[in-house]
């Protein structure tokens, strides 16, 4: 029988955040990635009309788990989370940490340790759905900051998402691409596929629409912070030889200095 995909719904939350919801018709199960506030999520289960059953947190900051008591306590759904933090977040049941895996109905869902934004920091990876959810790791066009982890760290984290398979849809804990694609177009002002996306991303937030979700495919061809190990690249920034992580320090820092 073929695999039928996770229909999904993207909510916008606080000012730039988002959560996901993901439902699984046929095992009867809905999950909800990160928390930014509990009146956004409850309008999209409302909307949907899907049952809550599983909550994942990708990393401990407020804006991503801000209305988790509440939403917990008015589904009852069971919360998987960072076991880094189990003491910041005491809502978690389930802590699961980087190589460790579950299954979520009939998908099998990889905890992929990212630390680098944050020590706890965890993505999430469902093969058989093709689906990645990166946080505040990878985000369209960037990555997040680094607070906690070192900007080697992060490269890690970075490269491990970037490893997917490329045909990947993820979803990210923020809508800064149009930012972070602009910061892109400063390192490679002549990647025409950059170029091309840049366009597109415009478009879509000119009438205020979401870029989230991406590939893995369209960051390999346009996310300056993956392409960091690519030789022009490195040689464009007059660090040809150097390691990858330390290109991508640089970039980071560029854009932390932007
Ligand atoms: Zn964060
Ligand atoms: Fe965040």
């Amino acid at each position: 029988m073929p695999q039928l995909p996770l229909e999904t719904k993207l909510i916008a939350c606080r000012s730039d955040n988002y959560a996901v919801l993901a439902h699984d018709k046929e095992a009867n199960l809905t999950f909800l990635v990160d928390v930014p506030e509990a009146d956004a999520v409850r309008k999209a289960l409302q909307e949907t009309g899907w049952t809550l059953t599983h909550i994942l947190i990708t990393h401990h900051h407020h804006d991503h788990v801000e209305g988790l008591a509440a939403i917990k306590a008015e589904t009852g759904a069971k919360v998987i989370g960072p076991a880094d933090s189990k003491d910041k977040i005491p809502q978690i049941d389930e802590p699961v940490s980087d190589g460790d895996a579950f299954k979520l109905g009939d998908q099998d869902v990889y905890i992929l340790g990212t630390p680098g934004h944050t020590l706890d920091h965890v993505c999430y990876w469902l093969p058989k759905a093709q689906l990645a959810f990166t946080g505040d790791t990878l985000f369209v066009m960037g990555c997040g900051r680094v607070f906690e982890g070192t900007l080697k760290d992060m490269w890690f984290a970075v490269d491990k998402l970037a490893k997917l398979p490329p045909e990947t849809t993820f979803f990210c804990g923020h809508e800064y691409t149009e930012a972070n694609g602009n910061f892109c177009l400063t390192i490679e002002p002549e990647n025409e596929l950059l170029k091309q996306r840049m366009e597109e991303i415009r478009e879509l937030r000119a009438k205020g629409l979401p870029t989230v979700p991406s590939t893995i495919l369209d960051e390999l061809t346009t996310n300056v912070f993956l392409r960091a190990n690519d030789p022009d690249l490195k040689e464009s920034l007059g660090m040809a030889g150097a390691e990858d992580w330390e290109v991508f320090a640089e970039i980071r820092t560029r854009k932390d200095n932007a």
